[in-house]
């Protein structure tokens, strides 16, 4: 299977404790790692999972995927084609072929539009050469995708008329109606009822085999990426520390960081996690370390050599991690 995304040694700093008087103040700047040479590759119709913790780096790391924001460094290859640096008609025609799905899909629908011309809007964009009747057929179709049924009713209504749910599918058919490539799902689900997240996972998921869209599912939430994905890569402080298929990750998860995401999880359903592997952190509040492995000061098995950064190794069947522990030697 080919990747339809490569993200390769991208690097993203932010200036910290900055403001309109840091001029007065001349000197070493600080900054925030927020991507620190994160390497990712991602295969065309599948679904991955983006797992860390708040502030970990993954929706910065979405923002870059998408062009939102650019990175200090590294690139960004998609279909083939480097756009790290496009610009004008090449940066629309990615955009057409990219979606982003949002944790609130109040910030990406229009509360005085129509569910209808919600929809369209994206279409007159990027397809001004339909006729009416093919923009109305295409409506309809995507609201039935994301069974939002009878779709005529649904096009009728506005926002405040519609559950969580419901809004957040038509935020997805919105994405949908421009036949993008990719969808990149930011917590789509973490602000909606615990009862019907399955469902619109579900709905992602049949999108992705039906239409064969890629999807990178961003979550913090080991529970529902069970759900939906294919393969999984953890995040840790701006690095991707593991990743793998979901099954070879849950079942035998290598990174102490994973263990003890795995050992947060309270689902008393969620099988096939082997608890022996699972870890207690320590220094559950202390920061990333700034040199070495960044998850140093947390890692009941730090050692000497830690301090000095762990590569990304595979491990087998394409399972990587960055821990010295698995080091032959
Ligand atoms: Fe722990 Fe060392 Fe592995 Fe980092 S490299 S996770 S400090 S054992």
């Amino acid at each position: 299977m080919r990747n339809i995304l490569e993200v390769q040694d991208v690097k993203k700093y932010f200036p910290i404790g900055t403001n309109v008087f840091s001029f007065l103040y001349p000197g070493k700047k600080e900054y925030k790692k927020a991507l620190d040479g994160v390497s990712l590759y991602i295969q065309e119709g599948r679904v991955s999972v983006l797992v860390g913790e708040s502030g970990s780096g993954k929706t910065t790391l979405a923002r870059v995927i998408l062009r939102a924001i650019d990175p200090d460094s590294g690139s960004i290859i998609f279909n083939g084609d480097n756009i790290t640096k496009k610009t004008g008609k090449e940066l629309r025609n990615f955009r057409k072929q990219a979606q982003m799905i949002h944790q609130d899909p109040y910030s990406s629908i229009n509360p005085l539009m129509k569910v209808f011309d919600i929809i369209k809007e994206p279409i007159d964009i990027f397809y001004k050469e339909y006729s009416d009747e093919e923009r109305t057929k295409k409506i309809l179709a995507v609201l039935d995708d994301v069974s939002l049924k009878p779709s005529t009713v649904f096009a009728e209504k506005y926002p405040h008329m519609l559950s969580g749910g419901e809004r957040q599918r038509v935020a997805i058919a919105r994405s949908l109606a421009i036949e993008p490539k990719i969808i990149i799902a930011d917590e789509p689900v973490s602000m909606l009822d615990v009862s019907i997240r399955g469902q619109i996972l579900q709905i992602v998921k049949q999108l992705s085999v039906n239409h064969k869209i890629t999807v990178i599912y961003i979550t913090h939430d080991l529970t529902t990426s069970r759900l939906i994905g294919d393969e999984i890569s953890v995040m840790y402080a701006g690095k991707i520390v593991e990743s793998g298929s979901i099954d070879s990750v849950f079942s035998n998860p290598l990174h102490p960081y994973t263990q003890a995401l795995l050992d947060a999880v309270s689902e008393p359903n969620f099988q096939n996690v082997d608890k022996e592997k699972v870890v207690r952190i320590k220094n559950f509040d202390s920061a990333p370390a700034e040199t070495g492995c960044k998850f140093f000061s947390r890692c009941p098995y730090s050692m000497d050599k830690c301090k000095i950064e762990p590569r990304l190794e595979n491990k087998g069947q394409n399972h990587t991690v960055s821990c010295y522990l698995y080091d032959k030697e």
